[in-house]
Parts: C-alpha cells; structure tokens; sequence
C-alpha cells in the first residue's frame, strides 16, 4: 500500500488594487467570482478594492473570492476625518484588510505602533489582518534585511495569532519587477516562522505566510512554489481578472 499524496498547503492570493477602479471594474471582480469557482479547493482569492467599491465589490463576489480593505483606522469612531473603521468595512462587506503596506509607512509615516493598533482592530471586528512587512534595498544591500523583518514584526505584530496573515513584501521589490528568488524567499519566510512560533506557540504555525512584490503570471508558479509560501498579494497583476486567476491557478 503506497501513502496518498499530502493534500496541497492552502493558499491565499489577494490582490491589493491600491488606488485604480471605479464602477467598471466590477466587471473584473465578476469575472473573479465566476472563475474562482473553477479553483482547487485549496486555494482562495481575495481582492482588495478602493474603500468606495468595497460594498459594491462585496455584492457580486461569491465562493472563493472575498473582500478585503486596503488600510483603516485603529478608532472606532470619532473626529477623524476621511478615515473608516474596521466596523465600517466589516459593515461594508470586507472579510480582510491590509495593514502596514510599504507605501503607507512611507507615504502616510506609519509606524510599527500604528500598524499594530490597526491589526488589533481589524482581529476585533472579526475580521482577517494581512500585516505586511518588508526591507528596503538599502537594508537588504547592508544585510540588515532580517533585524528589521524581525524588528517590524516585534513592533506590528497583535497578541492574538487568530485571523492573522503576514505578507512578506521587499519594498525594493513592490511595483518594480524585480523579486527575490524562491530560495531567498524560502530562507526569510523560515525566519518569519521562527519569530511566529516563538511570539505565539503552535498557533504561529498557522499564520500563513505571503510573499509579495511583482508576482506576474509567468512567475508566480515559481515564487508560490517555494518552500514556506503560502500565498502571494498581488498589486500590479491583480487588476485584471485574466493576469490574477493565471496568478492563483498557479497556486
Ligand atoms: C503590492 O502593492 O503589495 C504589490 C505587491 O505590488 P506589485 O505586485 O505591483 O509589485
């Protein structure tokens, strides 16, 4: 009698659409919905619109595709103008949100501090908290890169290890086409796991872990192939329902 092969690791593929879509790109949305369906089980997709489409985008997904939120707020309400609250988009129809996208803490200055605050909030409403940490190239060029994923996960990560994902994403390599190979990939995502575990015991075996930062249709087979990858977010290549199925059916 031969073993059954073991079931494929689950991945997660959310796509981060940062700042493009109106009313019309919900076309793609259904698109992902229809064909997320077709999907191995083990494998589900996420997309993350702007706050405005959030509702609309959470009305035509299905199945295996949810919503997500690209940021929020750590309140739950009061004067802080312009900003949205994890009630607001769990309200609205997000069932995960990004924290501490490279651009936010550098565009928008936030800090470990914030970032975790935020995850803290996201995990209270019940949501899924995607914390995202990365080197720059500057850090990675001074071999620095693990002190400061360990520093940025010390600083961002919330108490409880429950509805949480990391997403490991070099700032170097977000939006530039550049991406580390899946050996160097596989080595800092084992580190991350050995921080997880240490901080929350068995349960940090469970948080999955993304790789992020230029993942196309033609490499993602190999970068979500990687030992220790358990899924990818996905900017660029998530915007048209064609480029991020290709991405997820390579899962
Ligand atoms: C991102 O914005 O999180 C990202 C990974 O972007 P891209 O895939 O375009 O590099």
């Amino acid at each position: 009698m031969t073993d059954s092969p073991a079931a494929p690791r689950p991945h997660l593929i959310a796509g981060n659409w940062k700042m493009h879509g109106t009313a019309t790109a919900l076309a793609e949305i259904e698109a992902m919905a229809a064909a997320a369906a077709s999907l191995p089980p083990h494998v589900t997709v996420a997309v993350c619109p702007p706050a405005t489409l959030i509702h609309r985008a959470a009305q035509v997904a299905r199945g295996r595709l949810v919503i997500g939120a690209q940021d929020v707020h750590a309140e739950p309400c009061g004067a802080f103008t312009g900003c949205v609250s994890a009630e607001m988009l769990q309200d609205a129809g997000a069932t995960l949100v990004i924290v501490g996208h490279s651009e936010r803490r550098t565009d928008c200055h936030e800090t470990d501090a914030d970032v975790r605050a935020k995850a803290i909030a996201v995990q209270a409403a019940g949501m899924t908290a995607i914390v995202c940490i990365g080197e720059t190239a500057a850090e990675r060029d001074a071999g620095t890169a693990l002190t400061v994923l360990n520093s940025q996960l010390d600083g961002s990560l919330p108490g409880s290890a429950e509805r949480l994902v990391v997403a490991y994403e070099p700032v170097w390599a977000v939006g530039s086409g550049l991406t580390p190979t899946p050996e160097q990939i596989t080595g800092l995502h084992a580190a991350i796991r050995t921080n997880l575990t240490a901080r929350y015991g068995d349960a940090g075996e469970r948080v999955a872990i993304l790789y992020g930062g230029s993942v196309k249709p033609d490499n993602a087979a190999a970068l979500l192939g990687a030992d220790n990858v358990s899924g990818a977010l996905v900017g660029g290549a998530s915007l048209t329902a064609a480029d991020f199925l290709a991405i997820a059916r390579a899962a």
